[in-house]
């Protein structure tokens, strides 16, 4: 391991170079900012331009700085492969549609769902929050609807704007806090993430965001006080055969390929097959900071048997670019990590109303059901369920 020696020495379980690195992200380099040749600039950079990353980059613009998003591939990430759906509490739209809800209902609900998965302060502000947050996502053009589906669905049908996502209407949970539909879908056609993401980019476009896509960010660069003053990456140039290619297997990804984990995780050599033979290196200035918003590491599966064995078998959701790179970006610059075993997997299937609110023999047929293997529930119980989702 060669870390500038300038470079704080926190906690690391592993660094580049390490067995234990898995990552593609190389070693930080110190470089003197007022001489390096520089092939782009902004105030701000944005490492990896999903919905974390769209959000980051509106509000570096509201503070006045020059921002340039860079994305692996296309943007969007796993945001536009999502629901779409916004938990919140409080909200006008509930109001509305006759469930008037408060942060505090929601903190109560979510305490008793969660437990100790995230600090009991981020939970908080979560929370308390909520509200403002998805005042924000109206304000940049994202549309919330007020039509109450009450029945129990993992996604709600057509129409509907507010659903129980959760086990709000558990007698267990309802005890401890009022239930109320909190799952506000953004309105839109089919999963609505891709709605979602794409009135966040538009509105991100029209601030003066730019975005260079097919730009993987490979390295930190450092100034001899160990300040972040730029970034390595590797594009695949526009216009190019590679550029083509890569463009292609990414979609063909989003589209399918994603469903089917053998071709998904092919793709993820061929991305960087594609990588390796078509881009080029460059490095680009940030002038005052550079935001990691680089989604999970799901397609990363060396980094899932490193920090979540237990979930190494279970198919990964999302798309090619949850590499885990930003994480290993902010390590190698001495970043602490922290929850890295703490990831979400579902088994999941929407019984009827009845059975959620049921007796405890019932609920025993349930949690026995949700411990077969996702085939079993797949081929013997689905036909005679409502729906379901993969687990
Ligand atoms: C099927 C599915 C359904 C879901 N439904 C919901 C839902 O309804 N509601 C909800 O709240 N959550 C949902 N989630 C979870 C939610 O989608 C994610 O938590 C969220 O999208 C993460 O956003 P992000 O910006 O952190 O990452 P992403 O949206 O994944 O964006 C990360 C971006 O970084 C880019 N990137 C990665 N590495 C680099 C690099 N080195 N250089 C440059 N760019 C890089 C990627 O290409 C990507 O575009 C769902 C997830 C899945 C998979």
């Amino acid at each position: 391991m060669n870390v500038p020696a300038s470079i704080p020495a926190l906690i690391r379980e592993s660094a580049p170079g390490d067995l234990q690195w898995n990552s593609y992200v190389a070693e930080p380099i110190i470089v003197d900012p007022a001489t390096q040749q520089w092939d782009d600039a902004a105030d701000v950079l944005i490492v990896g331009f999903g919905g974390a990353g769209v959000c980051a980059a509106l509000e570096a613009r509201a503070q006045g700085a020059e921002v340039l998003a860079l994305d692996r591939f296309e943007g969007g990430g796993a945001t536009a492969l999502c629901g779409g759906i916004y938990y919140g509490g409080g909200t006008r739209f509930q109001t509305e549609g006759g469930y008037p809800d408060s942060a505090e209902d929601m903190y109560r609900y979510l305490k008793q769902e969660i437990g100790d998965a995230v600090q009991d302060s981020t939970l908080r502000q979560f929370c308390n929050d909520s509200n403002a947050n998805l005042e924000w996502l109206v304000s940049h053009g994202v549309n919330f609807g007020s039509k109450v589906y009450t029945g129990k669905r993992s996604y709600p049908p057509a129409g509907y704007d507010l659903y129980f996502s959760g086990n709000e209407k558990v007698p267990r949970y309802k005890a401890h806090a009022k239930a109320a539909p909190r799952g506000h879908r953004v309105v839109g056609p089919d999963f609505t993430g891709e709605t979602l993401f794409a009135a966040l980019k538009q509105s991100a476009f029209a601030h003066g965001v730019r975005l260079r896509p097919h730009t993987r960010v490979t390295r930190l660069l450092l100034d001899s006080a160990s300040n972040v003053v730029g970034v390595e990456v590797q594009e695949v140039p526009a216009d190019s055969v590679g550029r083509n290619l890569h463009r292609k297997l990414i979609r063909s990804v989003n589209k399918w390929r994603r469903l089917f984990e053998p071709l998904a995780l092919k793709a993820v050599e061929q991305a960087a097959a594609i990588e390796q033979a078509h881009a080029r290196p460059l490095r680009i200035r940030a002038r005052r900071g550079v935001v990691l918003s680089t989604g999970s590491f799901a397609f990363n599966r060396p980094m899932v048997r490193q920090y979540a064995p237990k979930f190494a078998e279970a198919m990964p959701h999302g798309t090619l670019g949850c590499d885990g790179s930003g994480i290993r970006l902010g390590q190698s610059v001495g970043g602490a990590t922290g929850y890295m075993h703490s990831v979400t997997a579902w088994r999941s299937i929407s019984p009827p109303e009845a059975f959620v609110e049921a007796s405890w023999s019932t609920r025993m047929v349930a949690a026995l059901l949700m411990k077969m293997p996702t085939w079993v529930i797949w081929v013997f119980i689905l036909p005679n369920s409502q729906e379901a989702v993969p687990g």
